[in-house]
């Protein structure tokens, strides 16, 4: 659960600009009393990660949903469902995956998948670095 002003934040859904780039889907924790708005910590280095590389290839605008893996229910659930082992090697299977594509739409000069898949790697990494993170601490 998140408070903000004493208040329990409102998981909800919304479109976020980073500079000329908007990023639709962003799941967002919403304060009713100030009106708050800020990007849901389960998701938050994944969005910064995301929004920078659409922002550098000169999208304008790009859907979060197509970079996740979670579905809604798991991010706004507020106990962790998943083993985290189970997380890992789902993260590692997209990234195998993903590297996989890749090779494909190299080898069909498919330069606008390529950016895509790249921009995927670089979320699936980003995550795969945290489920690591809280990995070597659980068991620490
Ligand atoms: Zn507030």
């Amino acid at each position: 659960m998140s408070f903000c002003c004493g208040a329990s934040m409102i998981g909800t859904k919304g479109t976020l600009k980073h500079y000329r780039t908007e990023v639709h889907n962003v799941p967002l924790l919403y304060c009713p009393v100030c009106q708050r708005i800020e990007v849901h910590y389960k998701v938050e280095s994944e969005y910064e990660v995301l929004a920078e590389y659409a922002h550098g290839d000169g999208e304008s605008e790009i859907d979060f949903q197509d970079y996740m893996l979670e579905d809604d229910e798991e991010i706004f659930a507020n106990c962790v469902s998943v083993e985290a082992e189970d997380r890992l090697s789902a993260v590692r299977n997209q990234i195998d995956l993903s590297l996989d594509l890749l090779g494909v739409a190299k080898q069909m000069g498919d330069k606008r998948w390529q950016t895509e898949l790249k921009r995927r790697l670089a979320v699936m990494s980003q995550k795969l670095e945290k489920l690591q993170r809280r990995n070597s601490k659980g068991t620490a």
